[in-house]
């Protein structure tokens, strides 16, 4: 493993080992959109934790909800036993969520992180199918625990594993081979092909929009394909929102504009309001088939997080919030599509939807620089993609506009010093 050259680790006695990002800096205050490092150096964050951070460092409303259940002895670990923090959350996600969506769902705690609300999810599926089979897609990302990896088409993360679970069938995403190919009709011949060689699946997992993989967004018309699949063929429909859910793509769904029901529904990252680590499980209630005891763990329900996610929800009873965040996701795109077009021999396209949007470039390595530069001039960005091709801005949905256009404009200067 690559130890990048900072500071700290020099000074450390041991020999510590650890994963760091390539922000050569050691950061120590954080508000709503801005971090600053422990020079006192101002960052505007444009990664927002990889979207676990929608509401921004430190909301001060969430934040007062923390204090106060501190101050008063709240429960802070329970296992799965019932506090009144998680009754709260409960209903809170009932009455602002799913009702108002007509949404009915089992909701589960199935560990803290993304990877575990896969994990329980392809678990589900295959308890109640009675079938291992797994269909997944190119450019995926699901998480590090083996089953969500098996699952994750990224070979470098794969070899991580040394040899990944079988019984999972990688399928082409929504414009693989560009708009020329219907990928979803092929997956359906496929499967309706006794000769293809593909095992009767459980389950179809898939993301809306693919978060590390590129950006690449399926359209409406492919995840409705996608659903009458699952449906034809007895296969349960999972959609893994745990990055673009909880408001990225501008609905606190990201699939609510294609009208689908998927089966089951896995969310983490910022339904933990506070950067806290909170995972869901939603379970279409015939697939809740699981006996008291068959997947547990110790940390299924952080009362913090329940604390955090109830105040961070009554944002989606505010109707400014979700206008704001169109508002400010045009604001982005109308930037990128004009970058792409000052650069048009360098930036291949704009990628994304909502306030996650990127610049896909046409020498891979352009997307590490861009993040690199932008760092030099504060601000934190991330690459997404298979070649690391994509730089990836996903700022807190909260951000102030002013600060936002404060970052794009910083990213201007940065490609005028790549390219100009
Ligand atoms: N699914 C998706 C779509 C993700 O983006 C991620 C995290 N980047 C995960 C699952 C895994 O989540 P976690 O890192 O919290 O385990």
């Amino acid at each position: 493993m690559k130890q990048p050259k900072l500071d700290v680790f020099n000074q450390m006695e041991s020999e510590v080992r650890s994963y760091c990002r390539s922000f050569q800096t050691v950061f120590n205050k954080a508000s709503n959109a801005l971090l600053w490092d422990k020079h006192h150096k101002a960052y505007i964050d444009f990664f927002a934790g990889a979207g676990a951070l929608n509401y921004g460092h430190n909301n001060p409303r969430i934040r007062e909800k923390l204090v106060q259940y501190l101050l008063e002895d709240g429960v802070t670990h329970s296992l799965d036993m019932a506090t009144e923090a998680k009754e709260r959350f409960l209903l809170q996600f009932n009455n602002l969520i799913l009702k108002p969506r007509s949404m009915s769902y089992k909701v589960m705690f199935p560990g803290p992180t993304g990877t575990n609300a896969v994990e329980s999810a392809l678990k589900i599926a295959r308890k109640v199918t009675g079938r291992t089979n797994i269909i997944c897609f190119t450019n995926a990302f699901h998480g590090m625990s083996l089953g969500s990896l098996s699952a994750t088409g990224n070979s470098f993360k794969r070899k991580g594993a040394g040899v990944t679970l079988g019984n999972t069938t990688f399928m082409p995403y929504d414009q693989y081979f560009g708009s020329s190919i219907d990928t979803a009709a092929m997956l359906e011949k496929m499967l309706d092909d006794p000769g293809s060689g593909i095992d009767k699946p459980a389950a179809v997992l898939l993301e809306t929009l693919q978060g590390e993989g590129g950006l690449n967004s399926a359209s409406q018309a492919w995840l409705q394909s996608i659903e009458k699949i699952c449906r034809k063929h007895d296969m349960l429909l999972i959609v893994d929102d745990v990055q673009m859910g909880c408001g990225r793509t501008g609905s606190f769904f990201s699939f609510e504009d294609a009208k689908i029901e998927p089966d089951l529904i896995c969310l983490s990252k910022s339904i933990g309001g506070y950067g806290l680590p909170m995972a869901l499980t939603l379970i279409k209630p015939k697939y809740d088939q699981w006996e008291p005891g068959e997947h547990n763990g110790t940390f299924r329900g952080n009362n913090l997080g329940f604390v955090a996610a109830s105040e961070a929800l009554t944002y989606w009873s505010d109707p400014d919030f979700t206008s704001q965040i169109s508002k400010k996701s045009k604001i982005l795109h109308d930037f990128l599509a004009r970058m792409a077009k000052t650069y048009p021999k360098e930036i291949q396209e704009v990628r994304g939807k909502g306030f996650i949007q990127g610049l896909a470039f046409v020498e891979p390595s352009h997307a590490g620089k861009l993040s690199a530069e932008a760092f030099e001039r504060g601000v934190i960005m991330e690459t997404s993609g298979p070649r690391d091709e994509v730089a990836k801005i996903m700022p807190p949905l909260t951000i102030e506009e002013k600060l936002l256009h404060e970052g794009l404009e910083r990213i201007e200067e940065a490609l005028q010093a790549m390219f100009s």
